[in-house]
């Protein structure tokens, strides 16, 4: 059967030999990791590619969290010059305060987040994208021509990319808003790492919602997300004081750098990911894993899906790509949803990672990338788990 996740690479390849040369150039608003990669892309064929981005420099907030499966499909993240550390497990707990330690056999990479879009930003000037920082004000059409208006000027362009995150001017303008149940409310702080190797991620009584320690590079991120409809900032912040305070006793903490964000997640709601002359990728299109909220590999990979469609000069092919994509990704992720964040059934897996063996090797593949949703339903099934 044919990994389809491999399809874009061949496509590319396919693509770069009978690559048809356009006068106008595509626009690609936000240099985050989806436009980023798509502009390494297109501008590594030879296509002409501008690359907006208003973030000034600016952190995006994130755990920074990439694990082994995206540096296996994006080979080319490993060479990229960005400050990183390996975390080598995680400490799950429950709310009833049962816990369990999962060795990672691979390990997690933890970026800095301004290193890592940097670093992305780099490799697309290096492929020879232009990039223009400023915050695009607005998009106009005039039949098959587009106008982008921005801080910097006024530009024009044959395509336009949407890849500007949570609140993309492209998706309010072109396509219609997310609905309140596609997005997460994710609220934290920036603070020393204690324990540069461990993530820690505790089940909360709060309704498919957890909160994280990661230890990424500089400082590390500590949060909680929660489904954005329910969900107030300060009480987010609230509990991951709370849960800071039962994980370090003893420690005192700057909770000066307060945080929070919207994290747009697979929702069928959220199509149409395309339409004539545009497309929308990463957060825009809302790719990001509807139950552990990780972003950055479905944003890459939206990106190469549509690379590959617009380099095989049938623009159409995304939205299906990406369709077919998403729901082999998330199928599964209906049950975990609704159960994995019930606190008996929190109690439980965890229970279950404390005592054996073989549910730990089960996480631990599931989250190096090796399980999707579908087949570690399976694979627990095989198991003897008493
Ligand atoms: C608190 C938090 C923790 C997270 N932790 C993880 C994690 O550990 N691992 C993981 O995989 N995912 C994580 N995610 C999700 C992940 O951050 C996102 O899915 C990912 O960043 C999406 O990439 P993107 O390129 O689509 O969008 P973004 O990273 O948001 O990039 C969008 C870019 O567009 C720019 N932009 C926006 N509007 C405009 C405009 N009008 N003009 C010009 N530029 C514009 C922005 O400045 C930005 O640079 C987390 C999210 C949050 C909120």
């Amino acid at each position: 059967m044919i990994n389809y996740l491999s399809i874009p690479w061949i496509m590319i390849m396919h693509a770069r030999q009978h690559i048809q040369h356009t006068p106008e150039p595509v626009a690609i608003i936000g240099a985050g990791p989806a436009g980023a990669s798509l502009a390494y892309w297109l501008a590594s064929a030879g296509r002409e590619v501008l690359l907006f981005d208003g973030s000034g420099g600016s952190e995006k907030h994130c755990g920074g969290g990439v694990p082994a499966r995206t540096l296996d499909q994006f080979p080319w993240l490993r060479d990229i010059a960005s400050p990183s550390t390996q975390a080598n497990s995680i400490l799950f707990t429950a709310d009833r305060g049962q816990s369990a330690e999962v060795a990672l056999s691979r390990p997690i990479t933890l970026y800095a987040r301004s290193g890592f879009d940097a670093a992305l930003r780099n490799l697309a000037r290096g492929s020879g994208a232009t990039l223009i920082a400023g915050r695009v004000r607005a998009i106009g059409r005039d039949g098959p021509c587009w106008t982008v208006r921005t801080d910097a000027g006024e530009f024009s362009a044959g395509f336009i990319a949407g890849a500007d995150g949570a609140s993309s001017l492209v998706r309010r303008t072109l396509a219609q808003p997310f609905s309140r149940r596609a997005l997460s409310l994710c609220a934290g702080y920036y603070i020393p790492a204690s324990d540069p190797r461990r993530i820690s991620v505790a089940f909360l009584k709060r309704r498919a919602a957890y909160a994280w320690f990661f230890p990424c590079p500089g400082l590390a991120s500590a949060g909680v997300v929660a489904p954005l409809i329910g969900a107030r900032r300060e009480e987010l912040l609230h509990e991951v004081r709370a849960w800071l305070a039962g994980l370090y006793p003893g420690q005192v903490f700057d909770f000066s750098r307060p945080y929070a964000a919207i994290v747009p997640t697979y929702h069928r709601g959220n199509a149409p990911y395309r339409g004539e002359g545009w497309a929308l990728v990463g957060d825009a299109a809302g790719v990001a894993d509807p139950v552990t909220r990780e972003g950055i590999y479905f944003s890459i990979q939206s990106s190469a899906l549509l690379a590959a469609a617009i380099l095989d000069g049938n623009n159409a092919a995304y939205g299906p790509m990406l369709s077919r994509f998403l729901k082999s990704s998330f199928g599964g992720a209906v049950i975990p949803n609704i159960c994995l964040f019930r606190p008996f059934f929190t109690y439980r897996f965890t229970q279950l990672l404390a005592r054996q063996q073989d549910a730990r090797m089960v996480i631990d593949r599931f989250i190096s990338g090796a399980l999707d949703y579908r087949n570690i339903k399976r694979t627990l099934a095989t198991l003897n788990l008493k």
